[in-house]
């Protein structure tokens, strides 16, 4: 009898404690989920990435016009993360292979001698992460000859337009007026929208004047590709027709919901948006010759914080 009342005195006692653990457990596990903690890397794209977008357009602008490949912002942080004396450039050229263009397979990025002893570089670490160790395909083409093109937007960058915050799913792409844009694959025209007569933006406008694509690129994937802020009547195609890869669909303008020229390029499949960058394949020799000199790296300013626009031999920089 007395043993028992002591029991249940020490239960009494515990359970409190026990309690406490598995809230603090919950609390924990619900912050790690949402991200609490700082920046994640999640299925290929950084949250939290204001901080690097910057440095990473820089580095993007870099290599992606000349046409040398594209290397993701998650994988640049993944090994940048671990050792901050690496630069973004020297991190995305090490991760580019220069025959295909496209972003090596993690486990051999590993076996450089640069990130052989990192931590990121531990079978574990590898296999929790989400960088990937396939060859991915490439069935895109560039949707504006990548030498006419200067990146001012990545895919889910986080940034402030016209005071408003948003994450960007999309590319955006910023070249002259009238530039052409070409269908990134053979697809089916689905929609044709140009309400915009002027070439001017409207804050309140969205997309402005846009195409949208379907392409079938085997049985199991189907991408939808979004061409947006058009120039107004620079439409050389109606809804329902096929279109080919590389075939010139419209020109590049500033209708809607935009800041300057420059093409909008949004892809998605089953519903969700997915990278663009990250399906262009930069052997593919209609992508131009990269005779230009390269120009001067982009500054980083954001017009929209100062109104500062500068010039890059036409290309005005951070667009929506
Ligand atoms: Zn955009």
């Amino acid at each position: 009898m007395i043993k028992k009342k002591i029991k249940k005195k020490i239960i009494m006692a515990l359970a409190p404690v026990v309690l406490i653990g598995a809230v603090v457990i919950v609390i924990v596990c619900a912050l790690v989920t949402l991200d609490f903690f700082g920046t994640n890397e999640t299925d290929g794209y950084v949250e939290e990435n204001e901080a690097y977008a910057e440095d990473y357009k820089n580095v993007l602008n870099q290599n992606i016009k000349y046409g040398n490949g594209y290397v993701s912002l998650s994988r640049i942080l993944y090994f940048y993360l671990e050792d901050d004396q690496l630069s973004f450039s020297m991190i995305y050229s090490d991760n580019l292979d220069k025959e295909t263009k496209k972003q090596k397979p993690i486990s051999e990025v590993c076996e450089m001698p640069r990130y052989k002893s990192m931590s990121v570089c531990k079978t574990e670490e590898l296999s929790d992460s989400s960088q990937s160790d396939e060859d991915v395909i490439k069935p895109f083409t560039a949707p504006l000859k990548i030498s006419n093109m200067n990146v001012t937007s990545f895919f889910m960058e986080q940034r402030t337009v016209y005071g408003k915050f948003d994450v960007h799913e999309a590319w955006d792409l910023s070249s002259p007026n009238n530039t052409p844009v070409y269908s990134t694959c053979d697809g089916e025209v689905i929609q044709v929208k140009f309400p915009y007569s002027e070439n001017k933006i409207d804050t309140s406008g969205g997309g402005g004047n846009q195409i949208k694509i379907k392409c079938e690129v085997d049985e199991d994937t189907t991408y939808e590709v979004w061409y947006a802020h058009l120039y107004p009547k620079s439409s050389k195609v109606k809804e329902g027709d096929k279109v080919k890869q590389w075939q010139q669909i419209a020109e590049v303008g500033t209708t809607g919901y935009s800041t300057g020229p420059h093409l909008h390029y949004q892809v998605s499949k089953d519903g969700s948006t997915v990278d663009g960058m990250s399906l262009i394949d930069f052997t593919d020799t209609n992508s131009e010759t990269f005779v230009k000199p390269p120009l001067e790296p982009y500054n980083g300013l954001n017009p929209n914080l100062n109104g500062n626009y500068p010039n890059f031999n036409g290309y005005t920089p951070y667009q929506p």
